[in-house]
């Protein structure tokens, strides 16, 4: 597995307008810098810790993206450095980011997470249960949230066309959301949908920011460190 040829096969494949995140949740620090060194500086993890200490050993110019579920009682490891919550899943988690965000005078780029897999697996707010929070709070109630837009796991399936109504109907919430809320807020721009088995799929249904993991540095071996 050669992770610069991957990376790089990607990179050129995938619209100007697409971010890669390449997720390196359970990967070493030197495959990170195997990818660093084709210019790659967006890098996507799940683990507060190992986040953590990733970021204390690798160079000081790598964006961080927190894409995994995170408990409120650990968003303060990581408020001093990163630069997106993906997986923004809560109203306690929002309030949460706020406080600890104001805490190191920044702002904390964030997408709301919603659960759009059919199989029933994943975090995130419904499109009413976000809508209601929006209708009962200004975001000026938050002003070290920058809300950047959606994100959204599919199903664990093989199946294209489940895949692709998932990823429409983040799309749909996404519009629905932006249209009622956020019309003139450019920051809002973002749907981050698609990982190494559907991320061209997700392209097609509208996604700007995918999710690559295994397709860049191979299959994760999980050991009990993390
Ligand atoms: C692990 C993970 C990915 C990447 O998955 P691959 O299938 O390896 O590309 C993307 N998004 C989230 C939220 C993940 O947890």
């Amino acid at each position: 597995m050669n992770v610069k040829d991957n990376i790089i096969a990607i990179q050129k494949a995938i619209p100007n307008n697409v971010t890669l995140v390449a997720v390196s949740k359970t990967m070493s620090e030197e495959l990170i810098m195997d990818a660093y060194n084709t210019g790659q500086r967006i890098f996507g993890e799940n683990y507060v810790q190992e986040l953590v200490d990733k970021q204390t050993n690798l160079p000081k110019d790598i964006q961080w993206h927190m894409i995994g579920h995170l408990q409120t009682n650990k968003v303060k490891q990581i408020a001093s450095f990163v630069e997106f919550i993906q997986s923004v899943d809560s109203e306690k988690l929002i309030e949460e980011i706020q406080k600890q965000a104001k805490n190191k005078n920044r702002i904390i780029n964030c997408l709301i997470e919603f659960s759009i897999a059919e199989d029933g697996s994943k975090f995130g707010f419904s499109e009413e249960e976000f809508t209601d929070f929006l209708i009962r709070n200004d975001i000026s109630k938050y002003p070290n949230i920058r809300f950047c837009g959606v994100m959204g796991m599919g199903s664990f399936s093989d199946d294209k066309e489940i895949s692709r109504r998932e990823f429409r109907n983040l799309k749909t919430i996404f519009s629905n959301i932006k249209s009622r809320f956020f019309a003139e807020d450019d920051n809002f721009n973002k749907i981050s949908m698609g990982m190494s088995n559907d991320y061209e799929i997700a392209i097609e249904e509208g996604s700007n920011v995918i999710r690559v993991g295994s397709k860049i540095f191979g299959k994760r071996i999980y050991t009990n460190k993390i």
